[in-house]
């Protein structure tokens, strides 16, 4: 995609060689860029950090979680065994899993329209572990940008041996602990303690998965890094679409930054250097000097673009790259600081408020969104309020006829199953409720019985007087109880005897 400017006007005073028509991190000849970013420091950073933290430990210490005895959210997709936060699911709940799927799509949507890819750079899981894991391992073993330049650059010395050697085992054992806490979100945390202490040959297929799923990781943060935000995720993909001008994004003011021009021109000009921005817009000018050519607020420092982990450049506007991280917004407000101009220059903004200074959050798109995801999630709750957690289906077993006894009785084969959502192993029985007259036999003379999470099948002869019968097909309804509570009703046709 190439640069977008967000301002034809500032797009028509940028030099040709600021647009592109390539992504940030590839040369002209398709080579790969290598980006090494400035490490960010200030008050969104500190922000992101605080948040990364939290979730992090939300995301490792999540597995660890219990209740009653059980996960408190775990994903056996091999076993299809689903709980989340300690309510269970079985694969009869997928209607409520695909309704899920749609509110989280609409709510990324409405998210996106309103506040641009703020998810990439604060909360999504890929950015978390390479900026604030990945990335601060790398300075603290190899330093900041320049010095990391300058190692790869230099030939290989023991310094730069032992710096690469710590540093990428270090990068894949933090893979491994990901995998590990990602495949404990499937198989539960004490399965994969009891595995992690077992002899490595009892579970040989469990531990090639995870030096597979191992390795996909360290390369991911070691070698991919920006590439997936890029190049590989859907949903960076699609802000081309999502967003407006009216989107808040992390935004360069190009009305107030513009034109650009290094400070140091200034201060020439006037030798001045007690007041070196009187050229400013909104600053008077000394009478004492000759007028200057008027500069926007932006010194040109490029502070913003060395901070930048995708390599981009904010002020050429809204690009796909951007992961709205925030790193430039800190970077540039600590320029505007030193050089005593207001911060913001870079900031949180739509481009309809830089410039006009509007600002629509809830455009009509983002009511229209907003509608639909309340809708939905009425329609999941409601759902989720009629879902039983012993589900009884009893279906006539097809191809038979009904039977008719000398005491003046009428029996039908029933086919049942039933399927356990809970963690207790539950015994059912049948009672007749519409009509009140009738009996059950159980073929095989059990009592209906299914264990936690799981599912059973059986088969029953269902006896009524032939007297309660009015046709040859009858609506019938039969309460499954476990004890005196009654656990479902299922209503099923009953056969009378052909005439
Ligand atoms: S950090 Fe601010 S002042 Fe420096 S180049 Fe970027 S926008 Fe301009
Ligand atoms: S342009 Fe700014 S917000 Fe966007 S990715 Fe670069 S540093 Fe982060």
């Amino acid at each position: 995609m190439s640069t977008i400017s967000q301002n034809g006007s500032f797009a028509e005073n940028q030099p040709d060689e600021q647009f592109r028509d390539k992504i940030s991190t590839v040369d002209k000849s398709g080579k790969r860029i290598w980006i090494y970013p400035k490490k960010p420091s200030g008050r969104f950073t500190n922000y992101r950090t605080w948040l990364s933290w939290l979730l992090l430990l939300i995301l490792f210490g999540l597995p660890f979680v219990k209740m009653h005895g059980e996960p408190f959210v775990l994903l056996n997709i091999l076993e299809r065994n689903f709980i989340l936060f300690g309510v269970h699911f079985a694969p009869q709940d997928f209607y409520l899993f695909a309704i899920a799927m749609l509110i989280l799509l609409v709510f990324i949507i409405l998210f996106t329209v309103v506040f641009g890819r703020l998810f990439c750079g604060w909360v999504c899981p890929q950015t978390i572990f390479m900026e604030m894991v990945y990335r601060k391992i790398e300075y603290w073993i190899e330093g900041d940008y320049h010095a990391q330049r300058r190692l790869d650059a230099s030939p290989l010395t023991w310094d730069k041996a032992w710096k690469k050697t710590t540093k990428h085992l270090s990068f894949f054992s933090i893979a491994v602990l990901i995998a590990n806490t990602f495949l404990s979100y499937i198989i539960g945390m004490d399965e994969v303690i009891r595995i992690v202490f077992d002899p490595v040959t009892r579970h040989m297929t469990g531990f090639v998965s995870m030096l597979l799923f191992s390795f996909t990781f360290y390369i991911v943060f070691a070698r991919l890094r920006e590439q997936v935000c890029t190049t590989i995720c859907p949903y960076g993909r699609l802000q081309g679409v999502m967003l407006d001008n009216k989107s808040l994004v992390v935004a360069y003011d190009f009305v107030r930054g513009e034109p650009r021009g290094k400070i140091q021109k200034v201060k020439a000009a006037e030798n001045d250097l007690a007041m070196p921005l009187t050229d400013r817009k909104g600053v008077v000018a000394s009478s004492t000097y000759t007028p200057l050519p008027v500069l926007g607020d932006c010194v040109d420092c490029k502070l913003c673009v060395h901070v930048c982990p995708t390599g981009i450049d904010i002020r050429n506007g809204t690009q796909l790259e951007c992961v709205n991280c925030t790193a430039c917004m800190d970077a540039c407000d600590d320029v505007m600081e030193k050089v005593h101009r207001p911060k913001g220059l870079i900031r949180i903004d739509s481009i309809e408020g830089i410039e006009k200074g509007k600002r629509h959050i809830f455009t009509p798109r983002a009511l229209a969104y907003s509608v639909v995801l309340l809708l939905l999630i009425g329609v999941e709750v409601l759902l989720f309020s009629l879902r039983s957690d012993v589900e009884v289906l009893l279906l006539r077993t097809g191809g038979l006829l009904s039977q008719e006894y000398a005491d003046g009785t009428v029996s039908n084969l029933y086919n049942y199953q039933l399927i356990n959502k809970t963690s207790k192993d539950i015994a059912l029985e049948f009672r007749m409720m519409e009509p009140s007259e009738g009996t059950f036999k159980i073929v095989g003379g059990k009592t209906p019985f299914v264990g936690k999470n799981n599912k059973s099948e059986g088969a029953v002869f269902i006896r009524l007087p032939k007297s309660v019968l009015k046709s040859g097909k009858n609506n019938i309804v039969v309460g499954a109880y476990a004890g005196d509570i009654l656990i479902s009703k299922v209503k099923t046709s009953f056969f009378g005897p052909v005439k």
